[in-house]
């Protein structure tokens, strides 16, 4: 599954430089160009699948282990106290490349950052808005 239109197959495939850190059957990751901080890197599987959700379930769980231990090295090689593993699923998430990835966000007590804004529920509505989501399972 290779998507000629496709950044991150064009990468995998090495016909765009990157910096790799690790690599396996499963998936590759290399540092993000556009670092929120320095050490930011994307797990990619090698397979294009454009979202979590056209994931097939054994490759997802493949990539569990490359969070665990990439995500300690990137932690010590900078430094970090901790690490966000994230996921931007369809663009009004964030989402800017079509081709499944997790970040690994270095993060610094003193970083500033705020991942996002939490607000709150009216009354009965957590209970309602739990409901929906347990009938939709
Ligand atoms: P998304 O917003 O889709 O979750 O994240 C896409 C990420 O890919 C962005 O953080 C962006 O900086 C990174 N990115 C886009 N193009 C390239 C590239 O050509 N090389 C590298 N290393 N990262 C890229
Ligand atoms: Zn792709």
């Amino acid at each position: 599954m290779f998507d000629p239109e496709c950044i991150f197959c064009k990468l995998i495939a090495g016909d765009i430089p990157s910096q790799r850190v690790y690599e396996d059957d499963a998936c590759i990751v290399f540092l993000d160009i556009a670092p929120v901080s320095k050490g930011h890197a994307l797990v990619v599987p090698k397979a294009h699948h454009a979202t979590l959700f056209d994931l097939p379930d054994d490759l997802g769980a493949a990539l569990v282990p490359v969070f665990k231990r990439v995500g300690k090295a990137v932690m010590a090689a900078t430094g970090a106290e901790g690490l966000n593993v994230c996921m931007n699923n369809y663009r009004v998430a964030g989402q800017l490349v079509d081709h499944a990835h997790v970040h690994l966000i270095p993060r610094f007590a003193d970083d500033g950052l705020k991942f996002w804004p939490q607000g709150a529920y009216a009354d009965n509505e957590m209970a309602a808005v739990a409901q929906a989501v347990r009938d939709a399972l």
